[in-house]
């Protein structure tokens, strides 16, 4: 090698990222355009478990809601709302950079080809959301393409399981291939954008307990996110966060094979346990501020971890009804409430007694009824959990139900990580180790709603430039 190759070799410095969805893609593509406008030279690799048709993680099957006003800024109030709905236990900082980030990241992605558009809620109200056109597929497309332009390497169906340190710097990863065989991969920093541990049961179980083994996954790409990551970088010292005994799911169709075949019309009818009795307020907020407790009450308290929303003929009769059912399948119909229980394969003489005491406690006059806002058309029928919204008798053929399970989609325990998207150990942040998305721990009791995709893209690319801007700093030392 000449003398200038060879200085040039010197100089080069390695990034290796694990997990090509929302996350790792911002960081890769972010820390090559940023190594570029610096002067460093760089190479990156991206390393990812699937193989490459199933790769793009949770972010390849997720609509991508995007919690920002069409102006690309947070609403006001963002950050005080998310704290409060934590109580006080999420980390202000974090959010109040993520809230200060975003609108740079949302310009960035559109300079990158991605069309955001403006989507309405599903039925209910929510906080302001942006939405790529084509949905996550389009943003992991719109970076992979930009990652190719860059020479940005990729290695699919490579499994992390272990961070390699050299005096408290982390310095690689070590995994094994699609054979088995054990690779080591070494670097001058490491992204981890490899997911939360909601694939792996055994994490599942120990963590969210026994109930959550047998959790369904919301769509194909989650089973691939293992917790390995969040694994190898505890054994190093990373401090953990986030909330380790939840996560977010929602309630699905366990009939449809589809992604996230969603049924988000219950809070307009009553949702009955095997036994054919209602055991939860339907209407007690908006569909986003219930869904995920439902879901969680259905794979933790009921025995046969499903359920069944019923609703009459008026649901047809609700604006837009359609969109918030994602389900393939058609709903099991039927001209009477008699009929119905057989069909559902419910005992008659009790879905009978929960519904003559529902219908006679609802309001006789429902003009007032409004999918969209918290119309307080309540009632509290005898024996039964109250329902604060939407009460109104079922009374019209044909009676629709359709039966539900809760699906998880990411959990909350994850890494500790700060503003700069640097993973934190007990003596502030680890040398050469940054993390974005889901592996992060942030959340804590409740998702905040379109909240996830969001901070995946914005800290990938704040770890991105962050770590270009370490290796500088080392590099004039
Ligand atoms: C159906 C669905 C709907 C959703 N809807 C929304 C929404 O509307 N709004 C919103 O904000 N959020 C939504 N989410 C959540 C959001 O999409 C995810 O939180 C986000 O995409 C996570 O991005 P990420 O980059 O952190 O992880 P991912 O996109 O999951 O990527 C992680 C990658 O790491 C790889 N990996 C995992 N383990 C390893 C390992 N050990 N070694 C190597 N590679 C590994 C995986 O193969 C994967 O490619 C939804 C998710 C789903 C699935």
């Amino acid at each position: 090698m000449n003398p200038l190759g060879a200085q040039k070799a010197k100089n080069l410095r390695r990034l290796i990222v694990v997990g090509q969805g929302a996350a790792g893609l911002c960081a890769a593509v972010s820390a090559m355009t940023s190594a570029l406008a610096s002067g460093v030279d760089l190479s990156v690799t991206l390393l990812d478990a699937a193989p490459l048709a199933d790769s793009g993680g949770n972010t390849r099957w997720s609509p991508s809601n995007i919690r920002l006003q069409a102006d690309h800024h947070v609403a006001p109030g963002f950050v005080e709302a998310i704290v409060a709905e934590s109580s006080g236990l999420a980390d202000r900082d974090y959010f109040q950079e993520l809230a200060d980030q975003a609108p740079a990241m949302a310009d960035w992605l559109v300079s990158l080809g991605v069309v955001f558009q403006s989507p309405p809620y599903y039925l209910a109200k929510g906080p302001a959301r942006i939405q790529p056109v084509g949905g996550g597929v389009a943003l992991i497309n719109a970076l992979l393409a930009r990652a190719r332009e860059l020479g940005i390497e990729f290695v699919y169906e490579f499994s992390l399981t272990q961070l390699l340190t050299d005096a408290g710097s982390v310095v690689g990863v070590l995994g094994t291939d699609a054979h088995g065989r054990i690779q080591t991969h070494h670097a001058d920093a490491v992204v981890l954008a490899c997911g939360g541990f909601e694939g792996n049961s055994g994490m599942r179980k120990a963590h969210l307990g026994a109930a959550a083994e047998n959790y369904r996954l919301i769509s194909h790409g989650t089973k691939y996110n293992d917790g390995a990551g969040i694994r190898a970088a505890l054994d190093i010292g990373a401090q953990a966060a986030g909330d380790w005994r939840t996560g977010h799911a929602e309630p699905v169709d366990p009939r449809s094979q589809h992604p996230a075949p969603v049924v988000l019309v219950y809070p307009y009818g009553v949702v009955v346990n095997a036994q054919g009795e209602r055991f939860f307020d339907e209407g007690a907020g908006l569909m986003h501020e219930t869904w995920e407790r439902f879901a969680h009450q259905m794979q933790f308290e009921l025995p046969s971890q499903q359920a069944y929303v019923i609703l009459d003929a008026k649901l047809l009769n609700i604006a837009d009804y359609a969109r918030a059912i994602r389900s393939d399948v058609p709903p099991i119909s039927a001209p009477t409430l008699e009929a119905l229980a057989p069909a559902l394969g419910l005992p008659l003489a009790s879905l009978s007694h929960t519904m003559s005491a529902f219908n006679a406690a609802c309001p006789v006059d429902h003009q007032g009824f409004d999918a969209t806002v918290k119309d307080g058309l309540a009632c509290a029928p005898v024996g039964q959990p109250p329902k604060s919204n939407w009460a109104r008798a079922l009374d019209q053929a044909p009676f629709l139900a359709w039966p539900l399970v809760g699906a998880l989609v990411y959990t909350f325990g994850g890494l500790k990580t700060n503003p700069n998207a640097q993973v934190l150990g007990d003596n502030g942040p680890i040398s050469g180790l940054y993390a974005a998305g889901e592996i992060t721990g942030h959340f804590y009791q409740i998702a905040p709603n379109s909240v996830a995709m969001l901070r995946a893209l914005v800290f990938g690319k704040i770890a991105g430039e962050q770590l270009v801007r370490d290796l500088r700093h080392s590099a004039a030392m």
